[in-house]
């Protein structure tokens, strides 16, 4: 009889981040199917599982999610409870609709398990609320890359914030100016969000680009709009005048250490 899978949203970082449901029913897994961004502390609740790495190279195109979709059908066959352990939430861009797909049109029963978002950790991290009373009343999750791999930015939502945009801030700054987001707009950026050494950065939609070099290499969120406002600048709603009409000065700081590391100047 075939087994089951069970999708567990790892979080996006500490591995104390996983939900208790998670890490309990990831302790009583067979196999387990991990991608890159996921914890290795995470091992030590399941240390008799069949722990398989599917997020290194050659499982990251397309070709690589069919190959993912047979091993789950395959071992689902073969065990008891395989996990599909995945960074953040499984349902925000996991892939999770193909794996659900392959896994129903065998037969196989499936569970979901959900896990704290990047775009939730990020927030955590910064202490910059994702909605805000009367101001943010909306909150996108977008990600700034089509299919073809080039980049468009939108303007749905009081906050919008980006996924897998980390690489491209230059041309993500160019396109939310071409989405009517204005130059002054302000955009926090939040990389490793949930980890001992995540780092938050203020900018502005001009200003983006200056972000680039501070959170290179490590995987980024950028909040932009009402909840990337400090609690202390001033809100987009308030009367004219309020605001001194100057940018956010770009500012990093490790998360959890109030004092900026790092000044520099917002770009011309
Ligand atoms: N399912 C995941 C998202 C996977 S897409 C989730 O719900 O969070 C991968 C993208 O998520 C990365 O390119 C980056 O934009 C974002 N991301 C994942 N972990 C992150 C972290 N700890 N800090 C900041 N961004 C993160």
């Amino acid at each position: 009889m075939a087994g089951r899978v069970i999708f567990i949203g790892a979080g996006p970082g500490a591995a104390d981040l996983i939900t208790l449901r998670g890490a309990r029913l990831l302790a009583q897994a067979d196999v387990v199917l991990f991608d890159a961004l996921t914890d290795p502390a995470l091992r030590d609740f399941a240390p008799r599982a069949r722990w398989l790495d599917v997020g290194k190279r050659g499982f990251c195109d397309s070709t690589g999610q069919t190959a993912i979709n047979a091993l789950l059908v395959k071992h689902a066959r073969e065990v008891g409870i395989v996990v599909r352990l995945k960074g953040g939430d499984p349902s925000v861009f996991g892939r999770l609709e193909e794996e659900l797909q392959a896994l129903a049109e065998a037969g196989i029963a499936c569970e979901v398990v959900p896990g704290v978002t990047a775009a939730i950790a990020a927030a955590a991290s910064s202490q910059r609320p994702l909605t805000r009373r009367g101001t943010g009343r909306s909150v996108s999750l977008a990600t700034a890359m089509t299919r073809s791999g080039d980049l468009n930015a939108t303007r749905t939502a009081d906050t919008e914030v980006f996924y897998m945009a980390g690489k491209q801030l230059a041309a993500l700054s160019r396109q939310l100016m071409a989405a009517t987001w204005p130059a002054d707009t302000p955009v926090s950026v939040v990389s490793r969000a949930g980890w001992p050494d995540a780092m938050h950065s203020d900018h502005t939609v001009g200003t983006l680009a200056g972000a680039s070099v501070l959170h290179a290499g490590r995987p980024t969120i950028v909040t932009v709009g009402a909840g990337a406002h400090a609690l202390n600048s001033p809100s987009p709603t308030e009367p004219s005048g309020a605001s001194t009409g100057e940018p956010l000065k770009s500012r990093a700081s490790p998360v959890g250490d109030a004092r900026p590391t790092a000044t520099s100047k917002p770009e011309p």
